[in-house]
């Protein structure tokens, strides 16, 4: 099949995708998104917890915590002119004993060094004034995390990257792909197969981008990381919300530990745990994982009632570290990382990858040698 020529490919509608084909398409380029799905984030990026997060856990000067911290900023500044749906309704980091208060202390240092600087050491006492139902030994309150409406963010990004002439074709799977001297050439297949020949290619498969890279050949096989998934499962709560703000344990090893979040329809769900799975498309929510549930959530919120907790819904993080290790970094990997020219993958785009998705854009145009500016 012959090849149809493009500038610009990025392969994946997901909030990433999307915000890094709007900030190609600010930039001037000729953009089509490929998207293997009949519809915008239907993957990780409607299985989350949509929270802006303040950018605290994240090793200082990591992408995770980088990206983070300046993706929320430009983060509420697009929600609010774009008119996407957020709340900055804050969030409390709760010690449920004496002995976790020395590690609060230290997540507020960490946090200081990473630039967010306005976490609030709060009592017992003052933490029941703004949350009569949790009980702890003290917390911290974070002001700058917040919640948003993540469908509304993608169909914002979607709307900016159209109107600067960007494509979008779902049902449009990426199978293949070489690089050529003329540029990258990509296989597609769905109902209507093509072949396209592009100069630049960012690879935002998000849970399938080690299977994308390897299926493009010219690619160093030894430059593509394994990607092992942690499914993250969440309980709803039955009735009504007792908190007005997020709450959240210490973190845990590989997840943030079991916490509430609010949406902004007022429900309270909570999760996720760390579930690693084989297979990247079990979204089952097993219902025997309600015990732990209960006895996690019952060291910050005693009165959880018997039968509160019923089986939400599923989202599956793409890691880079198998089941234990330590926690690796974001990792975009431009031509310098893997030898082909005008190719950008996004690797392990775990949390906080929503809070980060305009950073994330900026930094791909960055390794692509253009100005992060038409990111913002
Ligand atoms: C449980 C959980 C909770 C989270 N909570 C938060 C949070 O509160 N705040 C936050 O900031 N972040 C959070 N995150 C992280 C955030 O959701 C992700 O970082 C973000 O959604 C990743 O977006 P993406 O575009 O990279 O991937 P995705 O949304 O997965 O998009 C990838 C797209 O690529 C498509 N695709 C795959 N293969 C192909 C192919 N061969 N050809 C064409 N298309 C293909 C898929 O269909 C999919 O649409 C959470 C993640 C999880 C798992």
């Amino acid at each position: 099949m012959s090849a149809e020529r493009i500038e610009a490919v990025v392969i994946g509608a997901g909030v990433v995708g999307l915000a890094c084909a709007r900030a190609l398409a600010l930039a001037g380029r000729e953009v089509i998104v490929l998207e293997a799905a009949d519809a915008i984030g239907t993957g990780t990026s409607s299985r989350n917890s949509e929270v802006i997060h303040a950018g605290i856990y994240y090793p200082t000067g990591s992408l995770k915590a980088r990206t983070c911290v300046a993706g929320k900023q430009a983060l509420y500044a697009y929600c609010e002119s774009h008119g996407v749906e957020h709340r900055r309704c804050g969030k409390l980091i709760v010690a449920t004993d004496e002995a976790q208060l020395a590690d609060l202390r230290a997540l507020k240092d960490k946090a200081a060094a990473n630039g967010v600087d306005d976490l609030v050491f709060k009592t017992p006492d003052e933490v029941a004034a703004l949350e009569p139902a949790v009980r702890c030994a003290g917390a911290l309150l974070s002001p700058s995390t917040g919640i948003l409406d993540s469908h509304g963010l993608m169909l914002a990004y979607q709307g900016d990257a159209e109107a600067a002439g960007a494509m979008l074709a779902f049902d449009a799977p990426v199978l293949e792909g070489a690089a050529t001297r003329e540029g990258i050439r990509l296989e597609v297949g769905g109902g209507a197969p093509m072949a396209l020949l592009a100069g630049t290619v960012v690879n935002a498969a998000g849970l399938a981008a080690s299977r994308v890279a390897r299926a493009i050949a010219g690619l160093r096989a030894d430059a593509v990381p394994e990607t092992y998934f942690a499914k993250g499962n969440y309980y709803t709560l039955a009735g009504r919300s007792p908190f007005a703000r997020l709450i959240y344990p210490m973190p845990e090893k590989a997840g943030l530990g079991v916490h509430v979040t609010v949406d902004l329809g007022g429900q309270a769900r909570f999760g996720p745990d760390v579930e690693w799975v084989e297979d990247p498309d079990d979204y089952d929510v097993d219902p025997r994982r309600a015990d732990s549930f209960y006895e996690a959530v019952r060291r910050y919120w005693p009165a959880l009632p018997d039968g509160a907790l019923l089986p939400g819904y599923a989202g599956m993080r793409p890691k880079l570290q198998a089941p234990g290790e330590p926690p690796k970094d974001f990792l975009v990997q431009g031509p310098a990382g893997h030898g082909v020219s005008g190719l950008v993958n996004l690797y392990g785009i775990e949390s906080p990858g929503l809070t980060a998705s305009l950073a994330l854009a900026g930094l791909v145009l960055e390794t692509l040698g253009e100005p992060a500016t038409a990111a913002a």
